[in-house]
């Protein structure tokens, strides 16, 4: 006997139509389910690569990224081939604070249509003035920077809306209730943005934006120099505040400890001391070569941390960061190596990083691009013909400086800039 069978005629009818649009419902939900989980799990984890929750984000992301740092000087090709073999061997995390608009539009070109598959912190509060990048909280250039990222990734949203570096603690008290702060709000509440994150070099600020609830996501500069805490040492551990190594600020441990707590994810810059500085003994403020796999080891073995970041100009050299994924616990350890009598704490101030975030310059110097020949003519010991190009082909000259020492309130290393100006001015003559 069929279940129809009592059911009289119209009440049949209108039970079919009835199962019928339940029928519909039910498809619809599942298809908009499994799109969900499509859009979520389009990124297939590599079995090579170790994956992290990023804090209360619930967002997995490999424990290496990619910083925007490398998409300077390349093209839209190289970008595509540097992308695709990062996102093909597991990395699946970026940060894009350049405001260059090629650095934006070879990035969105080197994503394609496997945008999904990539995890974006994108910064609020850094536009592109026609020259050069600039730190803003004026809403209206907050607006154009953020859409026109949007515009050259070729996307309606970024994963971590990052507010755009905070490095002094006025800086932060002066966007409270302020229209910047209610825009990065407004993002999130129309899905522009899906979580709040922050961007800073300075662990007091970063630990009074993480105390007040709003982010979800902090990157910070971390690596063994500018911790300094004794080696072996438990950072977590209370006691260890009496063994820092002299000038660590103990406010670090406060922020580390205060974002595992709250499950708080770091994302860390700087994991090599700006660009590759801590490579290399000469450079290093600690006085000893560290390897790759020790500084990713170092950064990584906080449990706040989720992804170091790293600048990466060619899908060539992709496979040298991942070795960490592969790298014995000997090649890991970092303690040996900052044990080493000849490991000296220094404050790591003075040396430039490249970063730009200087910028901008109001006789229009590429502060960072000037200074990073200089550094070259230096290390090398002579201006090579090569060098001397490159400095002549910069629209502006260290010659041009006017000493007005805007980009040295701005720079989070404390480099001397107006001084570097007059040494690169007598090293390449003008
Ligand atoms: S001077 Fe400072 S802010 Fe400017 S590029 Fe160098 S490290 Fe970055
Ligand atoms: S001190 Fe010189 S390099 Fe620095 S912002 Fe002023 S003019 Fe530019």
């Amino acid at each position: 006997m069929k279940f129809t069978d009592n059911i009289p005629p119209i009440a049949g009818k209108r039970h079919t139509l009835l199962l019928s649009c339940l029928a519909f419902v039910c498809a619809a939900l599942l298809l908009s389910a499994c799109d969900g989980k499509k859009k979520a799990s389009s990124f297939q984890e590599n079995p090579d690569m170790e994956y992290r929750t990023l804090g209360s984000t619930g967002l997995r992301v490999g424990v290496i990224g990619l910083g925007c740092g490398g998409f300077d000087d390349i093209d839209s090709a190289t970008s595509r081939e540097l992308v695709t073999y990062a996102l093909d061997h597991g990395m699946n995390y970026m940060d894009i604070y350049d405001a260059n608009p090629k650095v934006r539009s070879n990035i969105g070109y080197g994503l394609g249509d496997r945008r999904e598959e990539m995890i974006i912190q994108g910064h609020i509060g850094c536009w592109w003035n026609g020259k050069s990048y600039e730190r803003t909280r004026d809403v209206e250039k907050c607006k154009k920077g953020f859409e026109d990222l949007l515009t050259r990734l070729h996307t309606d949203y970024i994963d971590i809306g990052m507010m755009h570096i905070f490095d002094k603690v006025e800086d932060w008290q002066a966007v409270q209730g302020s229209d910047y702060l209610q825009y990065v709000k407004d993002l999130k509440a129309q899905g522009k943005i899906k979580h709040i994150g922050v961007s800073s070099h300075n662990a007091e600020v970063a630990l009074a934006i993480a105390k007040s609830g709003l982010v979800e996501v902090i990157m910070f500069s971390l690596n063994p120099a500018f911790d300094r805490v004794v080696s072996g040492k438990n950072p977590w551990d209370p006691a260890s505040f009496e063994e820092m190594l002299p000038g660590i600020d103990p406010v670090r441990v406060e922020l580390y400890d205060y974002c595992t707590r709250h499950n708080i994810a770091i994302t860390v810059m700087k994991t090599f001391g700006g660009g590759d500085r801590l490579l290399d003994a000469e450079k290093s403020p600690l006085k000893t070569a560290l390897t790759r796999e020790q500084c990713f080891a170092y950064v990584l073995a906080k449990p706040c941390v989720t992804v170091a970041l790293c600048s990466i100009d060619n899908a060539s050299k992709v496979d040298e960061y991942l070795h960490y994924n592969k790298a014995t616990d000997e090649e890991k350890d970092y303690n040996a190596a900052l044990s080493k009598p000849t490991a000296q704490a220094s404050t790591g101030d003075g040396g430039c990083t490249y970063c730009s975030h200087c910028a901008p310059c109001p006789a229009g110097i590429d502060i960072a691009k000037v200074n990073k020949l200089l550094d070259k003519a230096n290390l090398a010991g002579e201006v090579s013909a090569e060098l001397a190009t490159e400095y002549k082909a910069l629209a502006h000259h260290a010659s041009d400086c006017i000493q007005c020492g805007a980009c040295e309130d701005r720079c989070p290393f404390n480099v001397p800039v107006r001084e570097k100006m007059k040494e690169a001015a007598k090293v390449f003559g003008y």
